[in-house]
């Protein structure tokens, strides 16, 4: 909690946000944040200029830490409330966009799928390990030709005897080829089924997508699946529809909305820091009217997104949180960080551009994160639908 005294408010916590968590929500984060602060923030960078992230010691981590399906209950996963788990996600992506995707993918869009649709057994072979991070997930359902338009994707599966044969390529998936197993979304004649399918399978190949230019610390894999054969209960019983996919989505994207409000923290806090230690025509640049303008917008956004998360984050915990709501949260803080981080970029001047900083890999990654479960533009056109009650999708 801050000791700042009552007449001034604290510029880490200028409304006093803090205030409005229990002492559960604040160790939770608490303890996310000395994770990320030790383990994540002095190295995320090398990482990202590198193109890796260490997978296998992250997974093993965040199980280890409880982080991994937190939300969900039962099966090994440590069943926090929907908050709990969206300050984990601001804590984690204000260490880097990548880390938190991983956490997200594996969570909400490889676990949050078995333990939703998935059958009894289904949920005792794969969530426990999932939950510790011994087996890793990923979420296939974006395709070469159907971004936006998911339910235009062409990959199928058919019966073949008391199997499913599944033909088709996903795109932009994110630790695809470091994935143990995959959650497949495809066209069969029963509607879109999920399917477990592990990578091992014969036919499974995935090949990573290579000189991206954000979410640098994060795999990400075109899958082709060729003539994959798995059994009948390696589908997913309780689903038979874009319902599937779309409820794994809106689980992430409430994650993000939390999220980004993390990257946004730190560009800010950077930017802070910085103009108040830069000195230029014999001030702090801290002292320049421009500059304090700049800070307090960025300031500002940033409280004010952590509210919008928060507001979220307690509807959904008392069942009261509709997709649309989710997509208010993900439209509006995703273009709001992004703006956070490109106004701290400009603060700090040509060290701005550098990887000596977090701010520019925040900036860039942010652009993928605009991008990725719902472009903004989608995001619109949900709200635009649930105002006017007309679709102006197509
Ligand atoms: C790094 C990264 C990781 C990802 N991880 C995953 C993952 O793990 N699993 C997965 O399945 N997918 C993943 N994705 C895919 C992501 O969800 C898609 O990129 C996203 O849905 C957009 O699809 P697209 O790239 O094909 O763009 P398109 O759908 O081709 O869109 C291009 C542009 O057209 C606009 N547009 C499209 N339709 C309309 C419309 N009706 N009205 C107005 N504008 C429109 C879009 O908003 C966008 O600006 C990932 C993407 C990235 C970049």
């Amino acid at each position: 909690m801050s000791e700042t005294p009552l007449d001034k408010p604290d510029p880490f916590d200028f409304l006093g946000i803090d205030s409005l968590l229990d002492a559960e929500e604040i160790l939770l984060r608490d303890t996310v944040r000395q994770y990320v602060e030790k383990e994540i923030k002095p190295h995320v960078g090398d990482w990202w200029d590198e193109g890796v992230i260490p997978h296998k010691d992250l997974a093993r981590a965040f199980g280890e830490l409880g982080m991994l399906g937190m939300h969900l209950e039962g099966y090994g996963c440590a069943g926090t409330s929907a908050t709990a788990y969206g300050l984990a996600c601001v804590e984690l992506e204000a260490g880097d966009s990548g880390i938190r995707s991983f956490v997200s993918v594996q969570g909400s869009l490889a676990m949050f799928p078995i333990w939703k649709f998935g059958s009894e057994e289904q949920k005792q072979t794969w969530l426990p390990p999932m939950a510790k991070g011994e087996v890793i997930g990923c979420f296939g359902l974006t395709e070469p030709d159907s971004g936006s338009d998911p339910s235009s994707m062409r990959t199928n599966a058919r019966r073949d005897g008391s199997d499913w044969v599944i033909n088709g390529s996903k795109m932009w998936i994110t630790n695809g080829s470091i994935a143990d197993v995959a959650i497949i979304w495809a066209r069969t004649d029963e509607g879109v089924r999920g399917f477990i399918v592990p990578t091992d399978t014969p036919g499974f190949t995935a090949h990573d997508i290579k000189k991206k230019a954000s979410l640098r610390a994060s795999v990400t894999s075109e899958l082709a699946l060729d003539e994959v054969r798995v059994p009948d209960d390696f589908v997913l019983p309780n689903v038979a529809s874009m319902r599937g996919p779309l409820s794994c989505l809106n689980e992430a994207r409430f994650g993000i909305a939390f999220g980004v409000m993390g990257s946004a923290r730190d560009c800010y806090e950077t930017a802070l820091r910085y103009s108040q230690e830069r000195v230029q025509f014999g001030q702090p640049i801290a002292a320049f009217q421009l500059t304090q303008k700049k800070l307090v917008e960025m300031m500002v956004a940033v409280q004010r997104g952590t509210l919008l998360a928060l507001h979220l984050g307690r509807r959904k915990d008392q069942g009261e949180l509709t997709s649309q709501q989710v997509s208010f949260g993900k439209f509006d803080n995703v273009r709001q960080a992004l703006d956070v981080a490109r106004v701290a970029r400009s603060i700090l001047g040509g060290n701005g551009i550098t990887l000596e900083y977090p701010v520019f890999r925040h900036m860039a990654n942010l652009e993928t994160v605009f991008t990725y479960e719902g472009t903004n533009e989608i995001h619109t056109l949900v709200m635009g639908q649930a105002i006017t009650g007309l679709d102006a999708f197509s």
